[in-house]
């Protein structure tokens, strides 16, 4: 029996590996081990299936699920079977997500993973009538934030000090959106949680399938967003035992399952303990001691997995593209790099950069502050268009030839950089600029006059 097929227009659909959905390269799968990690033979097992049903390629998400493509109608199938031999047991039901180290990070304030446990269960009944894409976060306060993430509901565990029991938490609690745009709906102890988590869960499907917490919401005044806290799972983490975990980012969010193979095998002669796929494309090699992470770290980064936060390629988002895609104009995944490269210098965290090799922009659904589409013009590929503050699918014309598009942004980049005011980060400098002032710099040399 073959599994039923999402077609790739289907917005809101999750392609979860009972449901894979059409893609330019074959059938997407998206797993989130129920868990929450793999061991080492899982890693390898899961390398071997991707390398057998699919294509090779597997992602790890900005939300941390992990992604195997390539795969056909027929291997759909065989691969379930091998996920299901190796034991991993893929997260279905209501989305809850908690922080890779739930459970283990020596900073948290409280283990998610119980409320998150009792909120999945006590949503089963609603799930009908929920719509896919509805979730809910419990930050449990340590060291890798979920703050990016956009959601339904979010609780976060309040540090609190002196006279709170063991066990008696309070969580904060806010809706619609990420952390630096959610309502604020006050507070509840921890026994109370579930049931008001209940109660708005009830509220969202009275709406219909469709709806999301914003829609129950009254429109509320624009304010300023509040600054979200750091969630690179780049970098050492110490761990409750004493050990630590040792993150590293999949460069543009994928790696080759002989890679995978390789990082697998460094992460056992380091001594660990599992792989966590993780928020922003990473991974987490847990318990290890410092001097194993530099072993692990040096074998990541021989492979181009990024190992520093102030890697520029973190802020460029790029889809496969071509040769692997067939809906592709260019291609995408091997340009990132120099895209990456050429505007390093204005790469600091205020921008994103979004390359994708059409219009459907699989990478980086939501709008980025550049993005760089693939389009065909007069039969020919190869052309690339400019849109700034929005999505893939917005681009309208062609700019420039793909060839020309590196030196265009590294004169982008330099200018940014030139027109820098101090304090100023490059998203402001950007914001600045006028909404036609960034074509004619990409078409020609021409030296544009901006605005100290
Ligand atoms: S955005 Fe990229 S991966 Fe997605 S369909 Fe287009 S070319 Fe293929």
């Amino acid at each position: 029996m073959t599994a039923p097929v999402t077609p790739p227009t289907r917005r809101g659909i999750c392609p979860a590996l009972t449901a894979p959905m059409a893609t330019g390269d074959g059938l997407l799968v998206r797993l989130v081990p129920a868990d929450g990690w793999l061991t080492l033979d899982q890693m390898k097992g899961l390398a071997d299936a991707a390398r057998a049903h699919g294509n090779g390629i597997i992602e790890i998400t900005a939300k941390g699920s992990v992604q195997l493509r390539g795969l056909t109608e027929q291997s759909v199938g065989p691969l379930n079977a091998a996920v299901n031999a190796l034991g991993i047991t893929p997260r279905t039901g209501l989305p809850v997500d908690v922080s890779p180290l739930s459970g283990i990070d020596a900073q948290e304030v409280v283990d998610a993973r119980l409320l998150a446990a009792r909120l999945h269960d006590m949503a089963a009944d609603l799930l009908p009538r929920l719509g896919a894409k509805v979730s809910v976060v419990v930050d449990g306060g340590g060291a890798l934030s979920l703050d990016a993430f956009k959601t339904d509901v979010r609780l976060v565990a309040r540090p609190m000090k002196g006279a709170q029991t063991k066990g008696e938490k309070t969580w904060d609690v806010w809706l619609a959106g990420d952390a630096a745009r959610a309502l604020p709906f006050g507070a509840a102890r921890g026994r109370d949680a579930p049931e008001l988590v209940r109660s708005l869960l009830e509220r969202l499907a009275a709406l219909g399938p469709s709806a999301r917490m914003a829609d129950a919401l009254p429109p509320a005044p624009a304010v300023p967003p509040r600054p979200m806290r750091e969630a690179s799972p780049i970098g050492l983490f110490a761990l409750k035992d004493g050990t630590f975990a040792c993150g590293v980012g999949l460069p543009f969010g994928a790696l080759h399952a002989d890679d995978l193979d390789v990082l697998a095998a460094a992460a056992r002669t380091a001594g660990a303990r599992d792989l966590r796929p993780a928020p922003d494309h990473g991974l987490l090699a847990t318990g290890l001691t410092p001097q194993a992470a530099d072993g692990f770290r040096a074998t990541a980064q021989a492979l181009g997995c990024l190992i520093s936060v102030d890697d520029p390629r973190r802020f460029v988002a790029a889809c496969p593209g071509a040769p692997a895609c067939a809906s592709a104009h260019i291609p995408a995944r091997a340009l990132a790099p120099q895209v990456a490269q050429a505007l390093a210098e204005v790469l600091d965290g205020s921008l994103s950069v979004h390359v994708s090799a059409c219009t459907k922009g699989c990478a980086h659904p939501a709008p980025a502050h550049l993005t760089l589409v693939g389009l065909a013009a007069d039969a020919m590929d190869n052309r690339v268009a400019l849109v700034r503050e929005g999505r893939a699918g917005d681009a309208t014309r062609p700019l420039l030839a793909a060839e020309a598009l590196i030196p265009a942004l590294a004169r982008l980049g330099g200018a940014l950089a030139a027109a820098r005011r101090p304090g100023e980060s490059a998203g402001e400098t950007l914001a600045r600029l006028p909404p036609a002032a960034l074509e004619p710099f990409l078409l020609e040399s021409a030296v544009l006059e901006f605005t100290r």
